[in-house]
């Protein structure tokens, strides 16, 4: 295997960033850190004490008294933690997804944890999903995928998601938000969302979950040299 390594994957809400990345990390034996339950853990705290979450002046002066923290449990589930709180499923609900976008806006919340996520790679082999990693957070990766699908295809996505974790949600309200988020992700001043000029594209509108990972996996292969361990193929 390479010495060290990273893999930035950016893309819009629901294209399937977080589900493919896990599954990358397991099957090469390397981290995987979903960048968006950090800024998820921001919004819920913004939510909770009631601020605007688009005061900029606001939101930063709750930020130095948050002890955010990413630690990872015995199956290898990323789980966050706000002041010493479990708040993993908190983080998940429609409302912190908008609250999370909101926040993630503000030039001073994107430095503020700019340098946990720096931090993270340059300890780890990681395969890191987010809006701006191949753009701002790691532009040296070695590896950088934009993956991307129909807002149609990304809000099926995300109804079964919730589902799947006995969050009940409304189609249309899915994707309301989903095409906020797309609009303010990618109109913000601050790291759009935007490809790196070097990404890889990846668009999953049209393939399942077996075949996206297949070609995530020959992706890999061809820009890194890296094998798919033999029990994984
Ligand atoms: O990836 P996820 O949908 O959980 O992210 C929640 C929100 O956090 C996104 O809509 C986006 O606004 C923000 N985000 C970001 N930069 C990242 C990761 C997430 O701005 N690297």
């Amino acid at each position: 295997m390479r010495e060290h390594f990273a893999i930035a994957i950016d893309g819009p809400s629901g294209a399937g960033k977080s589900s493919l990345a896990q599954r990358c990390a397991e099957a090469y034996g390397i981290i995987y850190v979903d960048t968006g339950a950090i800024y998820r853990t921001v919004g819920l705290a913004a939510y909770r004490q009631g601020i605007d979450r688009k005061d900029e002046a606001a939101v930063s002066a709750i930020l130095p008294q948050l002890r955010i923290e990413m630690r990872y449990d015995e199956s290898g589930e990323q789980r966050m933690y706000l002041n010493g709180e479990d708040v993993s499923r908190d983080i998940r609900m429609p409302e912190i997804s908008i609250c999370a976008s909101d926040v993630s806006a503000l030039p001073s919340v994107r430095s503020y944890l700019l340098e946990m996520q720096r931090q993270l790679a340059r300890e780890n082999n990681v395969i890191m999903d987010g809006r701006d990693i191949g753009t701002v957070v790691l532009p040296d990766a070695q590896l950088k995928i934009f993956l991307t699908a129909s807002a149609q295809a990304r809000a099926e996505r995300r109804m079964k998601q919730l589902a799947e974790k006995g969050v009940a949600a409304d189609f249309e309200e899915v994707l309301r938000d989903i095409q906020y988020r797309d609009a303010q992700d990618s109109g913000r001043k601050t790291a759009p969302l935007k490809p790196a000029d070097d990404a890889v594209y990846l668009d999953t509108t049209e393939i399942d979950f077996e075949a996206s990972f297949a070609k995530m996996c020959q992706i890999i292969h061809e820009h890194l040299g890296i094998e798919l361990p033999e029990a994984q193929s």
